[in-house]
């Protein structure tokens, strides 16, 4: 057990997490952060990110995290690249235990995101990035003319191929049951949109192409019949996984999300505060993610502020 408690430890270090770092730095907080074994969370598996402010001819993802890193460095931000292995919320400090290590807090931010579930077909993983992509909002654009499709039959897979029409010049939605899971106004504006249409009872089998995706191969659930169709990407919609089993138990969650209030960080226990994906299944942005990450850090300080522990 390292013995002196830390004023703020931060777990995860995508956007929200080091921005958090940057300004609790400022702040003089000596934040440790422990960023865990794949530091830099989802924007390492993009390339091009063309919409975060400030970067007028775009940046690559894990360029983009590398910066935010080396800036929360600059201030004084201390790092440990391990995994945590649990907390415990009831004790004062908090205690925060990695694989080899236990570390005391007064204050702690989560920050540990949301993974998107993947298919697990061969190609997706080599081409994610390269045609495959779990963000339409984030990706849409490199996909003018293209034919697309779209996977899952949830509210978010109507959403991403209705906006992908934007851009592309079909979107083929692939679904694994004959009926979708989206609410009705979703469906109804799909249904009517000309350049979506539907492949029911498939999933996909694989995902080709040499060095960008070229077509996907489906399966149809019912008769096993295999097809392929052409396409130069592949949006994958099927849910989101918070990262938040290390809190079931200590912190309120609802569909597995940390709760916190509208326009807030504050978490169910005082003292823990959360930004970024791991709260927010609406807006999933690099740069909400940062807005969420500085509101955290901010609220951090005024606590521990308050409470004399600064
Ligand atoms: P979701 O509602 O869980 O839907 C996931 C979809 O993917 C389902 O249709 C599911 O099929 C399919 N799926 C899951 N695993 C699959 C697999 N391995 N292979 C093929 N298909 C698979 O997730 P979501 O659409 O991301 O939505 C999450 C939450 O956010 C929901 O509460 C949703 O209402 C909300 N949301 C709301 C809006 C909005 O209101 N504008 C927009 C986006 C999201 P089955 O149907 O067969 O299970």
């Amino acid at each position: 057990m390292t013995e002196d408690a830390k004023k703020l430890i931060i777990i995860g270090s995508g956007p929200a997490g080091l921005t958090a770092a940057v300004y609790a730095a400022r702040a003089n907080l000596n934040p440790l952060m422990i960023e865990g074994i794949e530091a830099g969370g989802q924007l390492m598996l993009t390339t091009d990110v063309e919409n975060y402010p400030g970067f007028i001819d775009g940046i690559m993802g894990p360029e983009l995290m590398e910066r935010m890193r080396k800036q929360a460095a600059r201030f004084g931000t201390e790092y440990l690249t391990d995994n945590v292995t649990g907390v415990d919320l009831s004790k004062r400090p908090f205690e925060v235990t990695t694989g080899g290590e236990s570390f005391k807090a007064h204050s702690l931010i989560i920050s540990t995101g949301a993974s998107a579930k993947m298919l697990g077909v061969p190609g997706e993983r080599e081409l994610l990035g390269h045609g495959v992509s779990t963000c339409a909002t984030c990706d849409g654009f490199f996909f003018k003319e293209a034919q697309l499709a779209v996977i899952g039959g949830g509210d978010s897979a109507l959403e991403e191929a209705t906006f992908l029409t934007k851009f592309a010049s079909k979107v083929t939605v692939v679904h694994r049951r004959d009926r979708l899971r989206a609410s009705k106004i979703l469906q109804e504006r799909a249904f009517d949109n000309e350049k979506i249409d539907f492949i029911w009872d498939s999933v996909p089998v694989e995902i080709a192409g040499n060095g960008k995706v070229e077509a996907i191969r489906l399966k149809n659930t019912k008769s096993g019949d295999e097809q392929e169709l052409a396409v130069g990407g592949v949006f994958i919609a099927i849910g989101h996984i918070p990262n938040t089993s290390l809190f079931e138990g200590s912190l309120d969650l609802v569909g597995g999300y940390i709760v916190t209030p509208e326009g807030g960080t504050q978490t169910s226990v005082e003292g823990v505060f959360a930004g970024g994906d791991v709260v927010d299944f609406r807006y999933r942005q690099a740069v909400t993610a940062a807005g969420m990450g500085c509101m955290a850090a901010i609220d951090a300080e005024r606590y521990l502020e308050a409470a004399r522990l600064a």
